[in-house]
């Protein structure tokens, strides 16, 4: 077990969902680039509420390890709020959140730290290849990447995870954002500091399945994008002003087209789309009011973005 006053240079972040499979092997490969980093360490794996074997095996670890810690939330709250749970807890220097299905390569972990040594607060680990993730995901994830930025006022860097290491300034940082629906990304990248980029090729999981499907990376979009961005609520008065300014003009030429032709009736058909067309328009323009409202809402109530059951080695 680690001391409580024990500063470590390196606390290594690890959200565990359902990963029984994983956990043996990630401990295999990183713990040698570990010790090769000459730094101190700890490793805490954070259980984000797994419903198979994931949390006996991360103690049988820990039993025999003292650098290892473990957190165990009280149900699932998803990688983002297991990510909060670790960066609160881990006591190091620096801070490197990866997963454990092997995705992230430990050998990088050298890499990064030689960069933070050099002085940089962030070093960024970069996706060079994403061949291991599928052609959707991939162009899905570029779309993202691009409509983000071009709309938020921070930039989110393609192609970069949650792996990366970040200094202690940096974590003091993001922990001062009261922020329930923590769109972790995003928020590394609104904090800000110096930072510089190491590149990997990703690899396929090491075993077992990802835990984002379709839906669920949808969502994730979506919070990515309300979190840091207003541009989709403002988006409705410009196309208000300019609808508006369409139906002025269009009324002023019926008007003068009456005065000098006289009256006729065609017209029901285009006057039925314009109306269906409207009505889509306003209501797209509800739903999104809807979502921010919706978080609005949820933030509002100020819940803890977890709950631990037991923390045992803190
Ligand atoms: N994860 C988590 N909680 C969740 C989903 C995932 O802690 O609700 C962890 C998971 O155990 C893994 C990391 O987040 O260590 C990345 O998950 P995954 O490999 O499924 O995502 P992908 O690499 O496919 O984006
Ligand atoms: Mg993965």
């Amino acid at each position: 077990m680690v001391a409580q006053d024990f500063t470590p240079d390196l606390s290594v972040v690890c959200p565990c969902y359902n990963e029984e499979e994983t956990i043996t092997p990630f401990l295999e490969s990183i713990l040698p680039v570990l010790e090769q980093t000459a730094c101190s360490f700890e490793v805490i794996f954070i259980n984000d509420g797994s419903s198979d074997k994931t949390l006996e095996k991360i103690r049988s670890e820990v039993a025999y390890d003292k650098t290892l810690r473990v957190i165990n939330l009280s149900r699932n709250f998803g990688k983002e709020a297991a990510l909060t749970a670790g960066l609160d807890f881990a006591k190091g220097k620096a801070v490197i959140p990866i997963d454990v299905d092997l995705q992230d390569p430990p050998e990088l972990i050298l890499q990064l730290v030689s960069k933070w040594k050099e002085g940089f607060d962030v070093v960024l680990a970069k996706r060079v290849d994403r061949s291991s993730d599928t052609l959707a995901k991939s162009l899905t994830a570029s779309l993202f990447y691009k409509f983000h930025n071009s709309i938020s006022g921070i930039e989110v860097p393609e192609n970069v995870g949650d792996f990366r290491l970040i200094s202690r300034k940096v974590v003091e940082a993001i922990k001062l954002l009261p922020e329930n629906q923590r769109f972790m990304k995003g928020i590394f990248s609104w904090v800000g500091f110096n930072s510089t980029v190491v590149e990997y090729t990703r690899q396929p999981r090491a075993a077992g399945e990802t835990h984002f499907n379709g839906w669920k990376l949808w969502n994730f979009a979506m919070d990515g994008i309300t979190s840091f961005s207003t541009v989709p609520l403002r988006v409705w008065l410009y196309l208000g002003v300019l609808c508006s300014g369409i139906a002025f003009f269009y009324g002023s030429f019926i008007i003068v087209k009456t005065i000098i032709f006289g009256v006729d009736l065609p017209g029901y058909a285009s006057l039925v789309t314009m109306v269906l067309f409207f009505g889509g328009v306003q209501l797209i323009g509800l739903g999104v009011m809807g979502e921010y409202i919706g978080r609005l809402y949820i933030e509002s109530k100020r819940r803890p973005v977890y709950i631990i059951e037991n923390n045992d080695e803190i």
